[in-house]
């Protein structure tokens, strides 16, 4: 479920800084700590899943709520009526650096 050399497990568990910007039962999110964009907010399950490869048929309500919970902070942030890029990389040809499964959430 946590994988102790996971950074974004050591945020979700707190025993990583990061600057919060959401949580609940299931997911967290937090401000990258290299934003490539005004706003650029990562949104993670709690559980670790590596990869939208590793996600199961039984994770479908938590993937779309990822994408909900981004749409929110979009609105939060200011940026749902300019718009707003929501990006997931999936492997090392798409550049993943961090293996637990996160939505870049990236406007302003
Ligand atoms: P990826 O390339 O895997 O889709 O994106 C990983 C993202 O995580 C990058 O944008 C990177 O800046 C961000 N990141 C990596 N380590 C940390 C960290 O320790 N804290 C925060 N807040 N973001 C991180
Ligand atoms: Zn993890």
């Amino acid at each position: 479920m946590s994988n102790p050399h996971c950074v974004f497990c050591r945020i979700v568990r707190r025993e990583a800084p990061a600057d919060i910007v959401y949580q609940d039962d299931d997911i967290v999110a937090f401000r990258d700590i290299n934003p490539q964009a005004p706003v650029h907010i990562l949104i993670v399950p709690r559980r670790h899943i590596p990869a939208v490869a590793a996600l199961g048929a039984e994770d479908g309500v938590l993937a779309g709520r990822l994408i909900l919970v981004a749409r929110e902070l979009a609105e939060r942030e200011g940026i749902a009526h300019s718009g707003y890029r929501l990006v997931v990389n999936n492997g090392p040809q798409a550049g993943q650096s961090v293996y637990h499964l996160h939505v870049h959430l990236l406007g302003g």
